[in-house]
């Protein structure tokens, strides 16, 4: 079986204006470009309002754009709302859906995500599910039935390694400073790995990407545990050496 390629992904949230979000992106792409040939693929997600820009600033790199949520629909009556064909058509061959934020912010449940992971598809983006635990759940042991009835209920019929990236993103270390044991990371994403025999083409090929307070310290220790395909990063991903200190370690 082919190896599966690492993706460093960066979730900027609702971080960035014009001018540094640019200037960042150009960075990271102008490293990419003078790396000549790396082990691993690179995305940055910006807030919506830059995702055109970035995207026609980085075009010919090897640097990805993508967003962080598109809605269900195509297009309509959905104020402040923007579509996956949106994204497409800015530039974006990404977008992270059911990221912890958007579950806990703005109560989307798995059917949801499913939907706008469907929608990801139709548009021809790769979808980058989001799932993960509470510390509260975890304590309670229950930390895999959360994370594979997550699975189970969002990734739509449709989905195949190639347009659909897992990440498992422990709540309570998202922002925090704290990440679990590589034996913790180890058990979720091996369970992980089995939820999505069945649900995804090709399931040995689909990338399971680990997010929550990644940096370029912890980075080759996350990063090399079993069943772990790259790195979806949250602060880590605002600042370019940090950003590129993590993909490094690949
Ligand atoms: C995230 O928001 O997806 C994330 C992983 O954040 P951080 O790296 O800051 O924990």
């Amino acid at each position: 079986m082919p190896e599966r390629r690492k993706l460093i992904a960066g979730n900027w949230k609702m971080n960035g204006l014009r001018a540094a979000g640019l200037e960042l992106a150009k960075d990271l792409a102008g490293r990419l470009d003078a790396a000549g040939s790396v082990k691993f693929d690179m995305l940055v997600c910006p807030p919506a309002t830059l995702v055109h820009s970035v995207a026609e600033a980085v075009a010919g790199t090897p640097l990805a754009v993508g967003g962080q949520d598109c809605h269900v629909a195509k297009s309509g009556a959905h104020t402040g709302d923007i579509s996956a064909a949106m994204l497409a058509d800015s530039g974006s061959t990404h977008v992270i859906v059911g990221h912890s934020e958007r579950r806990q912010n703005h109560g989307e449940d798995d059917a949801l995500v499913s939907a706008k992971a469907s929608a990801a598809h139709q548009a021809g983006l790769v979808a980058i599910v989001c799932v993960g635990e509470t510390l509260e759940q975890r304590e309670a042991g229950k930390a895999l039935d959360v994370v594979g009835t997550q699975v189970a209920g969002s990734i739509p019929a449709g989905a195949t390694a190639a347009n659909t990236v897992i990440a498992y993103e422990p709540v309570w270390a998202i922002g925090t400073g704290k990440t679990p044991t590589a034996a913790d990371v180890a058990e979720v994403h091996a369970h992980i790995r089995k939820a999505i025999d069945g649900r995804i083409e090709n399931p040995g090929q689909a990338r399971i990407l680990y997010g929550g307070s990644v940096k370029p310290s912890n980075a080759a220790e996350l990063l090399s545990v079993d069943n772990v395909d790259g790195a979806l990063v949250g602060g880590a991903s605002l600042a370019a050496d940090d950003f590129w200190g993590i993909a490094e370690t690949c």
